[in-house]
């Protein structure tokens, strides 16, 4: 089958149990390898299907100029359609940007505004935004996607992969483990799951100085996971608990999930292995737990698997001693 375009490649990805990593023969732990999208991540969904809708709609034509805060992956996946659609795009983003990503958005030619102003909770995101908004005044038919906000974020999520999940297992799923931002995709994911699986434990990963779920903000170095605004995408009543990672754990699940499995994967792919690990101890044998990687490790050379970055924030974690034994177990957030 000959495809028209890279957008047309997005989805279908592959599950894969990881039985190498978590070897306890009764609990099966299974990985839907989000990083194999074209984009290099999970947020080729959204930034498609934010994009369709929107086309639809009418909200967005041909010459709109598409405009949005990220990250880093759902700038880089909404370059890539937006190259295919003919639309202009400006990426909002923050220092704290993979290196890798940065120069992927050059690539591509998106018109690029890099914030410098931290917000009152130490993050980048409030300035971020309030740059998408000033942008939005200024440039003619501009046009936010508001990954935040906007429903087809979670939609895309909720069609997407959790779609294809159904079709993929022959089996239930007991336990979803998810990272969680703009939590689109915990969203999402949970929502169809849970219609097929109505027993469904979901669990939201958060990194230690995110805010999302009534945590302290603090610092914080892996991009892509956590956030330092509550988005308006998130329910909490909708999330049975939320395991807390810091940095160190989840580079240490990054490079086991290497080492084990031979997958190269992002931050919060790693947040989440550790902390299946914290999960797995508290479940009964039989379990089925499912998670997503979100994004390659390419992006994180000089974060995660840099061996500088790593001792640093390895000292951090033991030097500060934040994540006391009590932080390790599941923080209920109702
Ligand atoms: N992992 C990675 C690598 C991401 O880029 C993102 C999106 N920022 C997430 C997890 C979290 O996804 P969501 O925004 O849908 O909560």
């Amino acid at each position: 089958m000959i495809h028209n375009n890279i957008l047309d490649c997005i989805g279908k990805t592959p599950l894969i149990r990881l039985s190498r990593m978590f070897t306890d023969q009764s609990i099966t732990v299974v990985a839907k390898m989000e990083l194999l999208n074209p984009g290099g991540s999970i947020k080729d969904r959204p930034a498609l299907y934010m994009l369709q809708e929107g086309l639809k709609s009418g909200l967005i034509h041909k010459d709109s100029h598409i405009v949005e805060s990220s990250s880093g992956n759902l700038a880089i996946a909404l370059a890539m359609a937006c190259k295919i659609y003919g639309l202009k795009f400006t990426a909002v983003i923050d220092p704290k940007i993979a290196s890798a990503n940065l120069q992927m958005l050059k690539l591509y030619k998106a018109n690029i505004e890099m914030v410098s102003e931290k917000d009152q909770n130490g993050g980048y995101l409030k300035t971020r935004i309030d740059t998408v908004q000033r942008l939005c005044r200024q440039l003619p038919n501009a046009v936010w996607i508001n990954q935040y906000a906007n429903p087809n974020n979670w939609k895309s999520h909720y069609y997407g992969e959790a779609e294809e999940i159904i079709n993929q297992i022959d089996r239930s799923i007991d336990y979803l483990v998810v990272g969680a931002s703009t939590s689109g995709t915990i969203m999402g994911v949970s929502r169809r799951l849970k219609e097929k699986f109505p027993h469904l434990k979901v669990i939201a990963v958060d990194i230690v100085g995110s805010v999302l779920f009534g945590g302290h903000s603090g610092p914080r170095e892996i991009p892509g996971i956590g956030a330092s605004t509550v988005p308006a995408l998130l329910s909490p009543d909708e999330i049975d608990d939320v395991i807390y990672v810091d940095d160190y754990e989840s580079a240490l699940g990054c490079r086991e999930l290497l080492e084990h499995e031979g997958i190269f994967a992002g931050g919060s792919s790693g947040s989440s292995i550790s902390a299946i690990k914290k999960l797995i101890p508290t479940i009964p044998s039989g379990s089925c737990v499912l998670t997503l990687l979100a994004d390659r490790g390419d992006r994180y050379l000089d974060l995660v698997y840099d061996e500088e970055w790593f001792e640093m924030i390895k000292r951090r974690h033991f030097n500060k001693n934040h994540l006391n034994q009590e932080n390790f177990n599941l923080q209920s957030v109702v």
